[in-house]
């Protein structure tokens, strides 16, 4: 609600109060008491019922900063995990290329070996048939010794040569092989440890979705407390509004106050750091743009809260979002509020002077720190206080 709704509002539930007021007060003169106890114990029951809210709020709020830190670390392991599949996949990549050339390498030294087995058969065959004793015929038919000894070496070094060939591309093709089954076991180990990553990719990913789905939820149940916090501390205006009128109409009945005049005091001898001025602002704790009713005086906790003027004291107590308050009707249609205050000096229906100590500032209510929260009223609307503050 801006400030204009709000003050026209403020006037219309004014000039019905005063109204229906007017008709108790003709026919039902001991009717306030119990009017007041009854919106006494009304605005009790929402104040409670907005602390409640505001500690479910609080606690979903902790819940999703949990979650939230949760989530970070959930994808940061979603994107090591993609890394790591990377990884994994270009040293599978390059171990299947290595396989392939030693598969081919393979090959071809089997082929080198059928080659030279041919060959190597083809010639012991050659030298059978070159006569009818074979290897014995051709040495035997040898003209002389020498050429026999000459021969024989020639045939010798010629089976050896086939010989160690063969068996060098034997060795070869085994170590070929070697290699290659070495390559295979690696490529299977790196498989494992790529399908592992996988798999673990996939829980993370169930894992980021179902936290982002409590999440949406958490996001929906904080907006729901929000706006019955809001409508609560409507409802607590409006019956601050009511208590207000009957307090007032009560207090004139009786002893009533008069406004002295002149300005009103600070509220906090000595203490002159305004931290929040009066006027629309957003709201720290409710995160949303509200009307500022008040200014804040930063204090240290336990600072002297002293009364702007004489007055009666009209409320001392819990007062919701206001935590600790003071109410100070000065008369005249003006009165004072002291909100967040860490104890109070004073109770209902006191008169007080001006100056004289009334609560110890603190931090109660809704509120971030110690500070406190001075208004005016006039008629029961906010005004700017530095208006009124001498
Ligand atoms: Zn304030």
């Amino acid at each position: 609600m801006n400030h204009l709704v709000r003050s026209r509002w403020y006037l219309s539930t004014a000039l019905l109060l005063i109204l229906s007021l007017a008709f108790y007060s003709a026919f039902s003169p001991i009717g306030y008491a119990d009017d007041l106890q009854q919106k006494k114990e009304q605005l009790q029951n929402v104040q409670k019922s907005i602390e409640e809210k505001k500690k479910q709020l609080n606690d979903i709020r902790r819940e999703k900063a949990d979650l939230q830190n949760q989530l970070a670390i959930i994808q940061q392991n979603l994107v090591q995990s993609q890394e790591q599949l990377n990884k994994a996949q270009k040293q599978l990549s390059k171990l299947e290329a290595s396989i392939k050339i030693k598969s081919e390498e393979l090959d071809a030294a089997q082929k080198r070996l059928n080659d030279e087995n041919e060959i190597f058969k083809k010639r012991v065959v050659a030298m059978y048939k070159s006569g009818p004793m074979g290897y014995v015929g051709v040495l035997l038919d040898s003209n002389n010794f020498l050429d026999f000894l000459s021969r024989y070496e020639i045939m010798k070094r010629l089976i050896k040569y086939d010989k160690d060939l063969i068996s060098q591309i034997t060795m070869q093709k085994e170590d070929i092989a070697r290699q290659k089954q070495e390559l295979i076991k690696q490529r299977n180990e790196v498989a494992s440890v790529k399908n592992a990553i996988e798999r673990r990719k996939k829980e993370i990913s169930i894992q980021l979705a179902s936290r982002s789905g409590i999440l949406r939820k958490l996001n929906m149940q904080e907006q729901t407390y929000k706006s019955q916090i809001e409508d609560l501390s409507n409802e607590s205006e409006q019956l601050t509004a009511i208590i207000k009128k009957l307090q007032e109409q009560a207090a004139q009945r009786k002893n009533a106050v008069r406004f002295a005049g002149g300005k009103l005091g600070w509220p906090v001898p000595g203490v002159y750091d305004i931290t929040d001025p009066f006027g629309p602002r957003y709201h720290p704790i409710l995160k949303v743009e509200r009307m500022h009713t008040g200014i804040d005086i930063g204090t240290s906790y336990g600072s002297t809260v002293v009364a702007s003027a004489d007055g009666r004291v009209i409320y001392a107590g819990w007062f919701g979002g206001y935590g600790n308050a003071v109410v100070i009707d000065h008369g005249d249609g003006i009165s004072t509020l002291y909100g967040h205050n860490s104890s109070l000096l004073v109770k209902e229906g006191d008169m007080v002077k001006r100056g004289q100590a009334i609560a110890k500032s603190g931090s109660t209510g809704l509120s971030t720190g110690p500070h406190l929260h001075f208004e005016v009223r006039k008629d029961g609307v906010p005004v700017n206080p530095m208006d009124w503050l001498k």
